[in-house]
């Protein structure tokens, strides 16, 4: 028999999922509704390291502040994969910017359309087969009549030719939906699945980030902090306008500008922040080069990716970090996980529940992700009720330190020890309403990170029924 998966989006994590597919001799084809030019984002994303490594793509080496290699970009605009500045230290400024504290930055600035054309290149090679120009409509899907999750199976998904209008089923042993957050077809399926469920506003930020033209002219302006003409370089102001607003130099002549805010926030519009931040940085020029709008989903991930035939991966399933939004190296962890997890299903000609499950393992039990995750999403929550001025308090006072800071974007949750909750203690006594917050905060959000390290490794529906109502 032929295994056959197909895959909706063509975005990093559908890409890879192909690509690892195909060279394993399973037969998968994409359904994407853009055209190949039109892949990615037309802005460069900071991009976790170890997934692109993870990914195989050829790594640059770090000289100095600058990477070195094969897909680095030679000048600015080159055709690259990689941006030439490197970060590997990044300034994280409370949102009064009465402090700071430097951190160790885990990401590099990476073509987000270069990456998904280069990504989707390997999964041609290898032999999978890409249909531009398809929207996803739905699942296929039968019910037993029981109302569970165990009696869902999906066989296939529609899917619509955008040129021609003709509607195809396309039926398959797996379906993957890795179309982003748009999540089309997991919301197709009966709510009892637990699956369908929709994001809620509260789960998106709205970020808008453009590549200006960048020529300080003056020392001051590149170093001097405090000067009205400063460039803040490589910095993130965390906390301000409950996002964060940011810059990133691209090489000797661009940077990029960002900043995102919650994004039922009324009245703020992170286009107006970065604008006022360019008017006060005479060394960022007039004219976008290259840029952008959207949501961004920052929510805590779904609980479960898998039903018999059928896996969510990336932004569809919520994958990315709550604290800053990032969500290209998750993706494309799950790309990776998920064609582990099919070929070894396939092997077996199998595509149920109980052997699908592994993902759900790989992200709660085997990677750090889900539990960081969703506890990260429970700090956020809590950050973002705090004033500039409570944030800047707990800022000036190591409340929220360098490595809470440095942990929260790049992703990672950590405990805090019983050493440090006294130290929070010591340092909080001046405010204690934030101090209660803080504690509350973390004490919740340890503790779901902990309920989270207990996720049900096998498929168990009463243990996984148990596991969420305790979540
Ligand atoms: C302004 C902005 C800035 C960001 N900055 C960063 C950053 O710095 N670092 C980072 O890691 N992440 C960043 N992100 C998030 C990042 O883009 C996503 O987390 C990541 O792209 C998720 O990958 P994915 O493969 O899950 O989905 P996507 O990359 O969203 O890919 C989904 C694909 O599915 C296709 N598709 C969608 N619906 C359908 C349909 N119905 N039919 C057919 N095809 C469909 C889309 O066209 C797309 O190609 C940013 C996002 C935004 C909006």
């Amino acid at each position: 028999m032929t295994y056959k998966a197909v895959i909706l989006g063509a975005g990093p994590g559908g890409a890879v999922l192909a690509r690892d597919l195909a060279q394993n001799g399973i037969d998968v084809t994409i359904f994407e509704q853009n055209t190949f030019k039109q892949l990615g984002h037309d802005w460069s994303d900071a991009v976790e390291v170890s997934a692109l490594k993870a990914a195989g793509l050829e790594m640059p080496t770090l000289k100095g502040l600058q990477w070195k290699g094969s897909l680095v970009k030679e000048m600015p605009g080159g055709s690259g994969v990689f941006e030439k500045h490197a970060v590997p230290r990044l300034r994280v400024y409370s949102p009064g910017k009465k402090s700071y504290k430097d951190i160790e930055f885990k990401m590099i600035t990476t073509d987000r359309r270069r990456l998904s054309q280069v990504l989707v290149e390997q999964a041609e090679a290898a032999g999978a087969e890409i249909k531009y120009r398809h929207r996803g409509k739905g699942l296929l899907f039968r019910e037993s009549g029981t109302e569970t999750l165990e009696g869902l199976e999906v066989y296939g998904l529609t899917v619509q030719n955008i040129e021609t209008g003709e509607e195809i089923k396309a039926e398959a042993d797996i379906v993957i939906e890795s179309s982003g957050f748009q999540s089309i077809l997991r919301k197709s399926l009966p709510a009892y699945s637990g699956l369908a469920d929709p994001f809620e506003p509260g789960d998106f930020a709205l970020v808008h980030r453009e590549v200006r033209p960048y020529r300080p002219e003056t020392e001051a302006e590149i170093i001097e902090p405090g000067s009205a003409a400063e460039i803040i370089p490589d910095h993130y102001r965390y906390g301000y306008n409950t996002g964060y607003q940011w810059t990133h130099i691209h090489n000797e002549e661009q940077i990029d500008v960002g900043a995102g805010v919650k994004s039922d926030l009324p009245g703020v519009d992170p286009k107006d922040i970065i604008e006022d931040f360019i008017a006060d940085h005479p060394a960022i020029k007039e004219g976008q080069i290259r840029g952008g709008r959207s949501l961004c989903i920052v929510g805590r991930p779904l609980t479960n990716f898998v039903a018999r035939g059928f896996i969510v991966i990336g932004d569809a399933a919520s994958t990315s970090v709550p604290t800053t939004g990032c969500g290209a190296g998750s993706a494309i962890y799950a790309g990776l996980w998920g064609a582990e997890v099919i070929i070894e299903a396939a092997a077996e000609e199998r595509n149920d529940l109980e052997k699908l499950w592994a993902i759900n393992r790989k992200f709660y039990l085997e990677s750090h992700r889900g539990p960081s995750f969703a506890a990260l999403s429970e700090l956020r929550i809590m950050l973002q009720t705090l004033t500039h001025e409570e944030l800047d308090f707990l800022y000036s006072q190591d409340l929220l330190d360098a490595v809470t800071l440095q942990n929260a974007v790049n992703g990672c949750f950590t405990p805090p020890g019983f050493a440090k909750k006294l130290k929070s203690l010591r340092g909080g006594l001046a405010r204690p309403s934030i101090l209660v917050k803080l504690n509350r905060a973390i004490t919740s959000a340890a503790r779901v990170y902990g309920h989270c390290r207990n996720y049900p490794p096998a498929w168990d529906a009463e243990a996984y029924r148990q596991w969420k109502a305790r979540l």
